[in-house]
């Protein structure tokens, strides 16, 4: 299916790795020129390279924090008209609330709702101006089922989705759609470091724990950023146009309700 997309442009934010360079990819695939965003540019550098390599888009990278209004700043100064934004940042550690401090709450805020929100803030008049805008956050399964040990997850992430519930509907008359991916349990450097720590914990492998977890999935495996990075293309693309305010949970059928 042609996504309808070519020759539009993206700010994919924290796209060296993991889901966001998945959708990264899967834009670049549909003919969308890019900026990238991440914390290491040797690393984004070379995530840069091979999707030129790959789809012979433009890509921007941007080596900065987005979660700053400094790496706000310079990702918006490379890129300030994107008609797609795709939010992303590392998720907030684990833990018992009652050791969570002031400044993990004000930190876990920044990540996972008042970045997107800025980027939202900075990009979404032009996109309604312009009459096209597709944005989509990635957010959490937690959202929809919380996770115990991540209890800044799942505050800060349903703050950003009850404000984007309203955002959505104000702008849809202008033909921009706002959505969120609900990742479940995906096979990138994130969740590699929890089963190291689960391992540790129960005293098993790494493989063990991996197995473990994946036993719990109805898919029976756990995702891939290529799957992932599809899903983000299609609601970015002029197929999509009708579905906005929405949270796809993509989780191989772990969310155990009927919807
Ligand atoms: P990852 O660790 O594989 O990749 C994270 C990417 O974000 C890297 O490119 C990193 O450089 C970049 N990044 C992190 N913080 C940044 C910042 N402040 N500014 C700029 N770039 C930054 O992680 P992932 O698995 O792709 O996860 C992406 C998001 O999805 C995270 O918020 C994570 O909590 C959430 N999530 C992931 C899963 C999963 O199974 N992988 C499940 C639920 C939620």
């Amino acid at each position: 299916m042609d996504m309808g997309i070519a020759g539009r442009t993206a700010l994919v934010c924290a796209a060296s790795k993991g889901l966001g360079r998945g959708c990264a990819e899967a834009l670049a695939a549909e003919g969308v020129n890019l900026t990238i965003v991440a914390r290491t540019a040797e690393t984004l550098e070379a995530t840069a390279a091979e999707i030129r390599k790959q789809s012979g888009v433009e890509v921007k990278a941007v080596a900065c924090d987005i979660t700053t209004p400094e790496g706000r700043a310079a990702a918006l100064a490379a890129c300030p008209q994107p008609d797609i934004l795709v939010n992303n940042a590392g998720g907030p550690p684990p833990g018992d609330f009652r050791n969570f401090t002031h400044e993990d709450w004000i930190r876990a805020l920044e990540s996972n709702m008042l970045a997107p929100i800025e980027l939202m803030r900075a990009t979404i008049d032009g996109m309604s101006a312009r009459g096209y805008g597709r944005i989509v956050n990635i957010t959490s399964s937690a959202v929809k089922a919380p996770i115990d040990v991540l209890g800044l997850s799942n505050g800060a992430r349903s703050g950003l989705t009850g404000f984007v519930a309203g955002l959505a509907r104000s702008v849809a008359p202008t033909g921009v759609t706002i959505n969120n991916l609900l990742p479940g349990l995906f096979d990138t450097d994130r969740i590699a470091t929890t089963f190291e720590a689960q391992a540790k914990a129960q005293n098993i492998s790494i493989e063990e724990a991996r197995q473990r977890r994946m036993k719990s999935i109805p898919a029976g495996r756990f995702g891939n950023r290529d799957e992932f990075g599809r899903a983000c293309a299609f609601l970015c693309s002029v197929h999509a146009g009708y579905i906005t305010g929405q949270n796809w949970l993509i989780d191989g059928g772990a969310y155990p309700g009927t919807f």
